[in-house]
């Protein structure tokens, strides 16, 4: 087990435990290391229906016993009218400011959880207990959470810290096939932004994370866990450094949304990252090397190299225009000037960016 804090301030402290096969024992270590006077589990019907019986364990190892609110599955539920359910629900259970609010769940699960707790009775300490790939190494820790408007994807939302985060890989066991390398594109992102030893183990473990060893992966995904926690803990708020963990995701973004989001984040994202790749190298930032060694790594993890769906050029630049993160009508891009060594870039010229979707497609 490995286990570390992420510090933002003396009040603002989450602790996060990262290990493999100790769901049966989450009952326990909740209740000795996070006590509170009441527990609501929020979960989505297929986490529930795949770990019932794990769950009603832990459900009665609390005491109180906690209570249990299972959604059905899917980004839908990331909206306003279905969230304002679940907040009645509360209400209904009498739930006030001593009570923990448990998501046990993918990304969707920990936005819900994470806005509720967020906003019910202006704040109630939040855990999570992420259970995909991508909500372990990413969505689950820094504080970020995010609601659906009909206009836009995460439109609402706040950067509020979970008091813990409780990563147990063993739950990555039942996750389909795509969800797995959704998770992939985003652990290869860290080892693109960190280089180093993380990119050397990754190169090291690209077999075991392609055939899936979990017992093996703690140190990838710890480390992955700790990456987030320095950008996390320099800059809480998202206006400077941060921003880096946008790697692969302008590109990324665009992708999705051209089209319709008919393709899979994780797809998107390793797009992104081999089209942005390519324009570091385009735009002589990235020697032509560490371009080829970058590529060759999203290759060992199996990722994609070519987009499986037509590309609308057109409609992706003015996807990448609407970017939110726009600023001075510029389109901003993560670039790198190595692996390692990420910079962002702005006043990128439009024929280097629709070259690199020739590229990718
Ligand atoms: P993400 O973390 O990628 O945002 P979601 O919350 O949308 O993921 O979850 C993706 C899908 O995977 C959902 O249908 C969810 O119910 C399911 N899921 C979550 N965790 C697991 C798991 N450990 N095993 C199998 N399916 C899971
Ligand atoms: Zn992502």
């Amino acid at each position: 087990m490995t286990s570390f804090a992420i510090v933002i301030d003396k009040t603002e402290t989450t602790l996060v435990r990262v290990g493999y096969d100790y769901l049966a024992r989450m009952g326990l270590l909740i209740q000795k290391e996070l006590p509170h006077r009441a527990y609501v589990l929020i979960t989505d019907h297929n986490v529930l229906e795949l770990y019932k019986k794990e769950i009603q364990t832990l459900l009665t190892d609390l005491s109180p016993k906690g209570e249990l609110i299972a959604l059905p599955p899917g980004e839908e539920q990331k909206q306003i009218f279905p969230v304002t359910v679940i907040i009645n629900r509360l209400v209904e259970l009498g739930v006030d400011r001593e009570t923990l609010i448990i998501a046990l769940g993918g990304g969707v699960v920990g936005d819900i959880a994470g806005f509720v707790a967020a906003i019910y009775m202006r704040g109630l300490s939040l855990l999570h207990i992420p259970t995909t790939l991508t909500a372990q190494t990413d969505s689950s820790l820094g504080g970020k959470n995010a609601l659906d408007l009909p206009g836009g994807k995460n439109m609402v939302g706040t950067i509020r810290q979970p008091q813990a985060v409780f990563i147990d890989l063993k739950f990555l066991s039942s996750l389909p096939a795509a969800e797995w390398q959704n998770g992939l594109a985003e652990v290869a992102k860290y080892g693109l932004l960190e280089g180093g030893e993380y990119f050397s183990l990754l190169e090291s473990q690209s077999e075991n994370l392609r055939e899936r060893r979990l017992e093996k992966l703690e140190a990838v995904i710890a480390g992955a866990c700790r990456i987030k926690k320095n950008y996390v803990e320099i800059d809480e708020q998202d206006r400077h450094t941060r921003r880096f963990l946008n790697l692969g995701h302008t590109l990324g973004h665009a992708l999705e949304a051209a089209s319709g989001y008919a393709v899979s984040h994780g797809q998107a994202v390793a797009l992104g990252l081999r089209g942005e790749l390519a324009l570091s190298r385009r735009l002589l930032h990235l020697p032509e090397a560490q371009e080829e060694k970058a590529q060759a790594f999203l290759d060992s993890l199996g990722l994609p190299r070519k987009a499986s769906f037509p590309l609308d050029r057109k409609a992706i630049v003015a996807c990448l225009k609407m970017d939110k993160k726009r600023e001075s009508g510029q389109v901003r891009f993560i670039l790198l000037k190595n692996i390692g060594q990420p910079f962002l870039a702005a006043g990128i010229p439009e024929a280097a960016i629709l070259s690199v979707i020739e590229e990718i497609q």
